[in-house]
């Protein structure tokens, strides 16, 4: 027997696709918000309690209810660092919804979330949003997908797959990719989801195997562990057994499980095969992990976990300005803060140091630690990081450093210069093929080591046009006698009225600047920095000519401070617009010499 009223899915799109909007919308036009009133408050979790006290939790994942269906929508993150967490994803869900962008076509980045669907033999569904913009171009984006899919080895049902026009902004869609069909309704979604994706399998008379995919974490109730129920049931009251990942078992009786509704978690009495659920109370539970019958302990296959391959040390701000821009300045503080992160995030390490108030962080490259960085600051952490090192081991007595697999897209003009630059970080090619559309598709494998910063300088290089996309491929035997680029460099702040921006801000031979794609406010753009004893300019590429950039070169390069949140684009069209503010030496301030 089968679930037929249930679906788990899990919804993949390249960033500014629509993803949000279109769940927003689903939920919307779905009976989820008649529901939560009927339940009440009674029913919502502390997630509520979180919001009042100005924590929020980001929901992993959202239920949507149609009539008495149940729709259970897992967001993937969408960059290669989260490989590992991707495929544990995949692995609780029966299909995926791809939101494309109508306008824009299939993005690079999706490929590798893509990629791991089809291994999993998951059945797609393509959402061609944003219908409604000038220039939409419907049927050609649904040719590239076929493509795309092709070339990432799908198989022929994955090919056929089922097509929906929409526009997730006017809350229409339909069928047919004519704009005039489009009605105001998400009917046609909801329908080929039921239609199309397989339901979960009613196992739920064998024994319980509930396995733990993610991680989350609260003060109230601790550690959560979320998960698919694979086969039997689970309720209040029962006694149930861990099996840890060392072979040993752990009992417990069952005194927390929540289930979703719209976007908050809620508690629930019990789940049966098919759920998407969480648990705590279960102490340290964690991901791989399988809750089963104590009767019947028969663990699950372990999940596959991301193995750090890059490490940065976080320091307090011992500076003598510590304690002006941030509220935790103290040892203690960071370190607890620390310490919470890992009980979500099973890809980080942190261990002490020799040093009072550092630790070494190790994470899965430069965007994962990132945007742990960004996270504290912005909870108010004021710390120093150190430039990201790669994480050497001994493999059966042989050094071997990490290797990633690098996939671009470039302007054919640009991939002479592309070419060049991965050499000399000791690339070795592995593909090269032209698109026919003036664009050129270059395969490389490159230590991790030599892609430390590189981010910045592919975007200068192709003026920004290029589409630069890493996954970890392997640790192989060091590369002798080589060690990229030294930088100097230093962390700032930006202090711009009311706001201040971090950059972590390096120079690189002789005066060509990058800045470390540390901070969002900066990504894309070459950033260049005077500093001479303490006295600093920092300056931002003009977007024209952005490469070997000289900050003293005033004609490459202009003095500015650009507001928090701008993205690449806007960015871009920003530094063309030739207004300029000035960043001085008065709002500007190293905070550490990183050497
Ligand atoms: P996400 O990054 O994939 O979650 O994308 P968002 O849902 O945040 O949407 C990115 C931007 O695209 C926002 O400014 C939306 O208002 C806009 N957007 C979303 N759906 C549509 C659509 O159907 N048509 C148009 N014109 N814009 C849309």
């Amino acid at each position: 027997a089968k679930r037929e009223n249930l679906r788990n899915i899990a919804i993949i799109a390249h960033v500014d696709h629509g993803k949000t909007t279109l769940v927003n919308e689903m939920l919307k036009q779905s009976d989820t918000l008649d529901m939560r009133t009927e339940l009440g408050d009674r029913a919502l979790d502390t997630n509520d309690i979180e919001k009042e006290r100005g924590i929020t939790i980001l929901a992993k994942n959202t239920a949507v209810h149609v009539g008495d269906k149940q729709i259970n929508i897992l967001d993937t993150p969408g960059h290669a660092d989260f490989g590992g967490e991707v495929e544990r994803i995949m692995g609780m869900v029966d299909g995926v919804l791809l939101v494309v962008d109508a306008f824009e076509g299939t993005m690079p980045q999706t490929r590798f979330v893509l990629k791991k669907a089809f291994e999993q033999n998951l059945t797609p569904i393509v959402v061609v949003n944003k219908v409604d913009r000038p220039g939409a171009r419907p049927e050609e984006v649904v040719d590239e997908v076929l493509d795309l899919f092709i070339e990432l080895g799908a198989d022929e049902d994955q090919l056929d797959f089922p097509v929906i026009y929409a526009s997730a902004m006017n809350g229409t869609s339909s069928y047919d990719p004519d704009i005039q069909t489009q009605e105001h309704t998400m009917t046609p979604i909801f329908d080929t989801v039921f239609k199309t994706i397989p339901a979960p399998e009613d196992t739920s008379d064998k024994p319980l195997q509930f396995q733990v995919a993610l991680l989350d974490y609260n003060d109230f109730v601790g550690r959560i562990g979320i998960g698919r129920v694979f086969n039997g049931k689970i309720k209040i009251g029962d006694q149930v057994s861990v099996m840890k990942l060392d072979g040993s078992q752990h009992n417990f009786r069952v005194t927390k499980l929540f289930g979703y509704l719209g976007l908050d978690r809620v508690d629930i009495q019990e789940a049966e095969a098919g759920d998407l659920i969480a648990v705590s109370g279960m102490d340290e539970i964690s991901v791989g992990e399988t809750v089963v019958s104590p009767d019947h302990p028969e663990a699950l296959p372990i999940l596959r976990i991301d193995e750090p391959t890059l490490q940065m040390t976080f320091r307090t701000n011992d500076s003598p300005f510590a304690g002006r821009e941030g509220k935790f300045v103290t040892a203690r503080q960071l370190e607890d803060r620390l310490m919470r992160e890992l009980h979500t995030d099973v890809s980080l390490r942190v261990e002490s140091t020799d040093e009072a108030g550092a630790w070494l962080v190790s994470g899965r490259g430069e965007l994962h630690l990132s945007i742990l960085i960004e996270n504290l600051r912005r909870e108010g952490f004021e710390l120093q990081v150190s430039r990201p090192e790669v994480i050497f081991r001994n493999i059966d007595g042989v050094d071997s450093e990490p290797f990633e697999a690098v996939q671009i897209d470039t302007p054919d003009e640009y991939t002479g210069s592309v070419i060049d630059s991965l050499a000399q970080r000791k690339g070795e090619m592995q593909n090269m093929e032209s698109t026919g559309n003036g664009t050129t598709r270059l395969e490389f494998l490159v230590p991790s080591r030599g892609l430390i910063g590189y981010a910045t300088e592919f975007l200068s290089l192709t003026r920004g046009y290029g589409i630069y996309n890493h996954t970890f491929e392997k640790y192989a035997p060091v590369v002798k006698n080589w060690e990229p680029g030294r930088r100097n460099g230093a962390l700032v702040s930006i202090n711009q009225g009311a706001t201040t921006t971090y950059a972590i801000m390096g120079v690189e031979d002789r005066g060509t600047m990058f800045v470390h794609p540390g901070t969002e406010v900066y990504e894309g753009m070459v950033v260049g920095m005077n500093s001479r004893d303490n006295d600093i300019s920092v300056n931002v590429t003009k977007a024209k000519n952005m490469t070997n950039v000289r900050s003293s070169n005033k004609d490459q390069t202009a003095s500015i401070k650009t507001p928090r949140d701008m993205t690449l684009e806007e960015s871009l069209e920003f530094l063309n617009e030739d207004e300029y503010a000035e960043v001085t030496p008065e709002n500007v301030r190293i905070r550490k010499q990183i050497l």
